[in-house]
């Protein structure tokens, strides 16, 4: 854990271990049920008030001591992750613009002015933003540092407290960027970090009465957990995604090659946003698969840490092996593979597999892994279809030229958010970001995080003839 601004060992310690070779790369303490019940009535002891100027200086100071040290915390990812530092530098680059969002859009905090013609004469009302008081967070394996830092930064900038549970596999960044944030002038008692396996102190996480409110990111069904034990408390939910990216008859080939091929591929394929499902209209199909194949051969696989290194590993060697195991079931199903699949403990190949049925598990759920399996169908109607037919909706992205067709699928896709000219992965610390359906409840990206964690308290006053005052 780390309270008051200092990692404790504890009595007990976990091993953080490299995904490739299983080598030791660190320990955590292994916290008790006691021990998160300690640190949350703590935190929730000393909450107090710090000025919004301080809070928004101390996340904006942040930026520029882990810009200052982007080299320590990529390769801090690489060896928890797995991810190439290539990608992990551009990991630590996105924290460092959620924090500068945060740090601006924590002074644009501000609620509405109201009149009202009430019955006993008028009134003017004004609301104003509350800290929630204590948000849980909690975390997943992947991108284990920015996944701390959107929800770190927003709950700062909301002026509340904060207790991050990361993953278990990928704790290291987290403690490593707690320490830097209490390092660049946020005061330690806003912020703790408890560590262990979740079998152990998930519930007590999620049930303790100092928690007034839980941000997750990670599976459905751990999503789902832990909704069914949260009774009222507020809750923030980011959960998987199955991104189409959608591909018209008209659309330019090229781009929508290269989009599939970053959108499947970076991180392994392990991000929640990414391409997961190539939707083709049939008359273009094989030409871009063709494009999408020479694009999946350019990437090098190879040392995580040589910068010219594009291809990561997946988490661990059971989870590439059901990627395997899943691609392999949609090649006994009737899908082609084109190229890649080869697998080297969790590393493999970018694999690309045209024909794949809409109905095989490997697109019917969220495949965390290297694959970009092309879907084909006939027609904008039968895209929309096979697009909604999972029981995800984060995002989707949509390639074509004609601005009608756009626009329905703008409509018609069942996903927090619709991009143009850009695949589902497109991201910015300036939009919200979320999904419907099973995919989430709320949304994220900095402005919208914020107000998640605030309560809307409204003041009346007397205004004007018959109001009084
Ligand atoms: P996971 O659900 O296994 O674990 C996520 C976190 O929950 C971990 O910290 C884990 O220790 C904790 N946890 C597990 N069981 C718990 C319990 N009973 N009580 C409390 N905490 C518990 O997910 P993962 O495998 O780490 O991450 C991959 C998943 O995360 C994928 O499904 C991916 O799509 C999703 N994800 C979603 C987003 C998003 O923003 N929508 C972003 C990244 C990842």
């Amino acid at each position: 854990m780390l309270l008051d601004g200092v990692v404790r060992a504890g009595n007990q310690q976990l091993a953080v271990v490299h995904p490739v070779d299983g080598a030791v790369v660190g320990h955590v303490a292994r916290d008790s049920p006691n021990d998160v019940a300690h640190v949350l009535a703590h935190v929730a002891r000393a909450r107090s008030e710090l000025p919004v100027e301080r809070r928004s200086a101390a996340l904006r100071a942040a930026a520029t001591k882990l810009a200052d040290q982007r080299e320590r915390f990529a390769r801090l990812i690489t060896q928890e992750a797995g991810t190439c530092l290539k990608e992990a530098g551009r990991e630590v680059d996105r924290a460092c613009g959620n924090l500068t969002v945060a740090a601006e859009e924590a002074l644009r905090l501000h609620g509405e002015a109201l009149r009202i013609h009430a019955t006993g004469g008028d009134r003017l009302a004004f609301t104003i933003h509350e800290p929630v008081g204590v948000v849980c967070a909690i975390t997943p394996f992947n991108r284990p540092l920015n996944q701390v830092v959107v929800k770190v930064a927003p709950a700062i900038a909301a002026g509340a407290s904060i207790v991050v549970k990361p993953s278990e596999l990928a704790p290291l960044s987290c403690l490593a960027f707690v320490e830097l944030l209490i390092g660049a002038g946020l005061p330690a008692s806003f912020i703790a970090v408890v560590t262990g396996l979740p079998s152990e102190i998930g519930e007590v996480l999620i049930t303790s009465s100092h928690v007034d409110m839980v941000t997750f990111t990670g599976s459905i069904e751990t999503g789902e957990r832990i909704m069914a034990q949260i009774g009222l408390r507020r809750a923030l939910m980011e959960l998987g995604g199955n991104g189409p990216l959608i591909v018209l008859a008209d659309a330019d080939l090229d781009r929508a090659a290269t989009l599939a091929a970053a959108g499947a591929f970076a991180t392994a394929g392990q991000s929640c946003r990414g391409v997961k499902r190539v939707i083709a209209i049939d008359s273009i199909a094989a030409p871009l698969v063709e494009r999408l194949a020479a694009r999946a051969r350019e990437l090098r696989c190879g040392d995580l840490f040589d910068p010219s290194t594009d291809v990561s590993a997946m988490i661990n060697v059971a989870a590439a092996e059901r990627v395997e195991r899943r691609c392999q079931d949609a090649i006994s199903r009737g899908a082609v593979r084109v190229c890649g699949g080869e697998r080297q403990g969790p590393i493999m190949t970018p694999c690309v597999l045209d024909r794949v049925s809409p109905t095989c598990e490997l697109v019917a759920e969220e495949t965390f892994g290297p694959v970009a399996p092309i879907l084909r169908v006939r027609d904008l109607d039968e895209a929309i279809a096979v697009a909604n037919s999972t029981r995800y909706g984060l995002q989707a992205g949509v390639l074509t030229r004609d601005l009608p067709s756009f626009l329905r699928l703008a409509r018609a896709l069942r996903v927090g958010a619709v991009n143009f000219d850009e695949g589902p992965h497109f991201d910015s610390p300036h939009i919200p970001f979320g999904g419907v359906k099973r995919s989430g409840l709320g949304r994220e990206g900095v402005r919208w995080a914020i107000r998640e964690m605030t309560t809307v308290k409204t003041v009346v006053l007397p205004w004007g003839p018959g109001g009084g005052g």
